[in-house]
């Protein structure tokens, strides 16, 4: 049975590179009616940042990645599902220590009782030497008696791997293939610190093995790690799992993503009003290439295609405007109803319209919404439309101000104030016969009519549906407007 695990640190936001490891395991769970595991590694303690595990578990939820096993709240209260707990690795110090005497005892592992001080001039005079910094082994041959008797006199010390000498580690990648590295370029990892705690190296091999990993999908940046992993696996006589390196996510410049470029955080997609399935869609292929010419993927199309084989070797550009784009297409597609909804939260941001408005009167907010949808691609882009609208103070350019000198604008109007006065009903539809009047009446029409038409209810030389916009903005605010412009 296929058994995967996502396995954060949490240590702040939850980067769209996390998010995209997330959904390649719960993927490929999925789709081999396996179980996806997530597992809290927060043995860095220094790295730690409060709430950021709750954060990380509401950020999943919210996108759909539901693990089968692993911490998770239930009203509010912390409970770890699954039968191979507990899932926080802080919780597990027990069970490392049982297999760090294992280490021990058949040498595979070392205590070092080198100070900071002397690695930092040991790895100096390596730099100085262009030799790639690795720890000298000072330390890999004390004897039994001399460890046993510095740890007794309360000596600081870190236990290390013995990496073997020159010999060919090697494992299987499913996006790269045979991978083969010899030993000598393999530092002799810290396993436990001098805190007691296990580094990451330590404790992702044990845990990976106790909990029945079958597949390790995780970012590449993590490939150079895999050697000290698989010497672990060795050392302890266990199988090793199917390692599927992921390819980096990069900025536009091809370096790695950074917060520097703009927003990575998960978190900030959601609160700007990007859609959970949307950002789901787009970071799906960002590194997989599905077997079909199609974009546009449900959680349940992508199950149904996702195959670790087309992972991508080289890094994928993210590139916010195709995932505006996408989210524009989900976001098109949803009822005015529920779009309206979604987006009255940042309606309301602006300071045009209430919140007891919106009690009263949804319908107002579904033609704001419904008058701007085309020209939004997150919720949040409604601000910037209805600012526009509200405030009227786009710059008048050469091209508005020309329009506006046409000799039939005033003619327009003064029209427009006549008509639109009589009108009982502000509608969409009764402001259309308006304007095929003048047009028939005065003989003003195309661009001379709708141009200045346009410009004088909203200061702009486009936009949305011009009757809409004006039947939002109402019959007494409409003809202010126009009589500024009469003769
Ligand atoms: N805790 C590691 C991280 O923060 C997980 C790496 C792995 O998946 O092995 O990314």
């Amino acid at each position: 049975m296929v058994r995967v695990r996502f396995a954060p640190s949490p240590t702040g936001y939850v980067h769209i590179g996390s998010l995209r490891t997330a959904l390649y395991n719960y993927l490929f769970a999925k789709k081999n009616n396996g179980s996806y595991v997530l597992r809290i590694e927060d043995t860095d303690q220094k790295r730690l940042v409060e709430d950021s595990m709750v954060n990380l578990i509401e950020c999943l939820e919210k996108t759909g990645l539901i693990h089968d096993e692993g911490p998770t709240f239930d009203n509010g209260k912390l409970i770890q599902k699954g039968e191979y707990g507990p899932y926080i690795q802080s919780e597990r110090l027990d069970i490392y220590k049982k297999y760090l005497s294992d280490l021990l005892e058949d040498k595979h592992a070392y205590h070092c009782f080198c100070s900071k001080e002397r690695l930092e001039e040991v790895r100096e005079n390596q730099r100085r030497e262009n030799m790639t910094p690795k720890y000298d082994g000072h330390c890999r041959n004390l004897s039994k008696e001399e460890v046993e008797r510095r740890v007794a006199a309360g000596e600081e010390y870190v236990i290390r791997l013995r990496m073997p000498e020159n010999s060919i580690i090697s494992f299987y990648d499913e996006v790269r293939g045979d991978i083969k590295i010899n030993s000598d370029e393999v530092d002799d990892q810290v396993l436990i610190k001098s805190d007691g705690f296990p580094t990451y190296h330590f404790a992702v091999v044990i845990d990976d093995h106790l909990m029945g990993i079958t597949h390790v999908i995780r970012g590449e940046e993590w490939l150079p790690s895999t050697p000290k992993h698989v010497l672990l696996y060795e050392a302890f006589g266990w199988e090793k799992p199917t390692y599927v390196h992921l390819p980096n996510i990069l900025n536009a410049d091809k370096k790695k993503l950074s917060k520097r470029q703009g927003d990575v955080a998960v978190e900030d997609f959601l609160a700007k009003g990007y859609l959970p399935a949307a950002l789901i869609n787009y970071i799906a292929l960002l590194g997989w290439s599905p077997d079909v010419n199609e974009e546009i993927f449900s959680m349940e199309e992508l199950i149904a295609h996702f195959d670790v084989k087309r992972v991508n070797k080289s890094g994928a550009v993210f590139d916010v405007n195709k995932l505006n784009w996408m989210n524009g297409e989900y976001l098109r597609k949803l009822p005015t109803e529920e779009l309206t909804k979604l987006c009255a939260p940042f309606m309301m941001e602006t300071g045009y319209v209430t919140d007891e408005q919106f009690e009263a009167d949804f319908s107002y907010f579904e033609k704001i919404v419904d008058a701007f949808k085309e020209k939004m691609d997150k919720f949040s882009d409604i601000k910037t439309e209805m600012k526009n609208l509200f405030e009227y103070d786009g710059e008048v350019t050469d091209e508005i101000r020309e329009m506006l000198q046409l000799d039939t604008t005033p003619v327009l109007a003064e029209s427009a104030v006549e008509k639109m006065e009589k009108l009982d009903e502000f509608t969409p539809e009764t402001l259309k016969k308006v304007f095929k009047e003048i047009q028939k009446e005065k003989g003003i029409k195309g661009k001379s009519l709708f141009m200045p038409a346009r410009i004088i209810a909203t200061r702009q030389m486009h936009g949305s549906d011009l009757m809409k916009i004006m039947s939002i903005l109402g019959k007494e605010e409409v003809i202010k407007r126009f009589e500024n412009f009469r003769k």
